[in-house]
């Protein structure tokens, strides 16, 4: 008889095999790595598969009197190691498609260091910047409350992504809660820290993305402080990162963001740079760099890059150009499968998302931690404890890549993979 669980049902019904995009690419991954998961490859098709996708309609009164409805998603890809966990993009190009990948690569992020999480993901496909602050929040609310039925701070909690905020993470912690009648400061993480958010929680992504750069650096020979970068997106995860590769001695020639692109021989002065973009919201008219197109930016003489914008930056036409030794990967999904292949064989070392860019949902761990323990840490203590993990994380990774001979991205699916399958297979069916 067919082994019911062996058969390759991928393609869940309700995604046509053109709608496949994102989840496409994931379902490669997995596939990649189903050769090295020994005995755990029987349960493989649980990770093809989300484990609960909720659809909702979200219509929100708007200013002008009139009634618009949003379409809303929470998919939660699995929860065999724990609740699911994952951020809430509000975009207007998501898809379900989208949100599942996202949703899944949470679950092997959350596994990769660690953290006690299943996976999960939501958005809403909504170009934000068209709402007004009433508007937003109408919306955040009846989506929060039509995702109530399936999140909570033992179930799933989601957090900020793209185009949400700690204000945002602030409505919905409210919404949750007055449904909830009690207040539930766990039910989100990423929230302001006058209401059970974290310190440190803004600069961590940024610091992951330095203390797994650092370590792979020591692994390949480099002089970190001897090290030119270039960064592509000077936000959140970029801005932090350059900030602390450049206190650590390294120079930071050339950085991109959506204004445009600067290039300094010297090395930019980033404190500077930090307060322009603060001042313009753009690197555009930073004094003391020289301007140069978009597109040469990829053909930047550096030693590290660092892509920390949007999704499928680095593709098969410029992965071929660019002179990086160590690429690390800050934003979700930067390469594509197709650069992935050609800097493999050129030999430039690519530090994967789902490792590099950890260290944000590390320290919305510890939020949740501190939330339930009424008890919050000092930021010393945090930095230190997201370093210790990030460091033992990632050394895993490099042991498993050395051993299999595979890329880092290869092995750290094994090993979030084997993670996942093995609670998986200790917990066994229900029923
Ligand atoms: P952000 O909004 O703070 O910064 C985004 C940066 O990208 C800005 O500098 C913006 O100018 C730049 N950018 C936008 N469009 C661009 C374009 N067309 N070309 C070049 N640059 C462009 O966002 P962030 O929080 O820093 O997130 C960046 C990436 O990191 C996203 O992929 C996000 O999913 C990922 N990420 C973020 C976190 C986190 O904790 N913030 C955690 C994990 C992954």
């Amino acid at each position: 008889m067919t082994n019911p669980i062996a058969m390759p049902h991928v393609l869940p019904s309700y995604l046509k095999a053109d709608q496949l995009g994102p989840w496409g690419v994931y379902l490669q991954q997995v596939d990649r790595v189903t050769p090295y998961l020994g005995e755990l490859a029987k349960w493989v098709e649980t990770l093809k598969r989300p484990k609960r996708v909720l659809i909702v309609d979200v219509p929100i009164h708007m200013d002008d009197g009139s009634v618009a409805h949003f379409e809303g998603y929470r998919v939660q890809h699995n929860t065999s190691r724990g609740p699911g966990k994952g951020g809430v993009r509000f975009h207007q190009d998501v898809t379900l498609s989208e949100v599942m990948a996202l949703s899944a690569w949470m679950s092997i992020k959350n596994a990769a260091v660690n953290v006690p999480y299943g996976g999960a993901k939501g958005g809403i496909r909504v170009d934000p910047k068209q709402l007004s602050r009433g508007e937003l929040e109408r919306m955040t609310r009846r989506y929060t409350s039509e995702i109530g039925i399936i999140i909570g701070p033992s179930k799933d909690i989601p957090a900020p992504d793209v185009n949400t905020n700690e204000q945002i993470m602030a409505w919905m912690m409210d919404t949750y809660s007055m449904n909830e009648g009690a207040t539930a400061t766990g039910v989100v993480t990423g929230k302001p820290v006058g209401l059970g958010g974290s310190l440190g929680r803004r600069d961590a992504t940024g610091r992951g993305v330095f203390t797994v750069g650092v370590e792979a650096a020591r692994h390949i020979g480099m002089d970190v402080s001897q090290a030119r970068l270039a960064v592509q997106g000077f936000g959140n995860v970029g801005g932090v990162a350059a900030r602390l590769f450049a206190e650590a001695g390294a120079r930071v020639v050339a950085v991109q963001d959506h204004g445009g692109s600067i290039y300094q021989e010297a090395g930019l002065d980033v404190p500077t740079l930090l307060a322009h973009v603060a001042r313009h919201g753009s690197v555009a008219g930073f004094e003391g760099a020289e301007v140069i197109v978009n597109d040469a930016f990829w053909d930047v003489d550096c030693d590290i890059l660092i892509p920390a914008a949007l999704e499928q930056q680095i593709n098969e036409s410029n992965a071929k150009r660019i002179k990086a030794r160590m690429i690390i990967e800050g934003a979700n999904g930067p390469t594509t499968p197709q650069a992935d292949d050609i800097l493999h064989e050129r030999n430039v070392l690519v530090l994967p998302d789902v490792i590099a860019n950890a260290g944000g949902v590390t320290v919305s761990y510890f939020e949740w931690v501190q939330d339930f323990s009424s008890f919050f840490w000092t930021e010393d203590e945090i930095n230190a404890r997201l370093v210790k993990i990030m460091r033992e994380a990632f050394a895993g990774v490099w042991q498993v890549a050395s051993d299999n001979k595979v890329s880092l991205r290869t092995a750290t699916f094994i090993v979030a993979c084997k993670r996942i399958l093995h609670a998986r297979d200790l917990r066994g069916l229900y029923p």
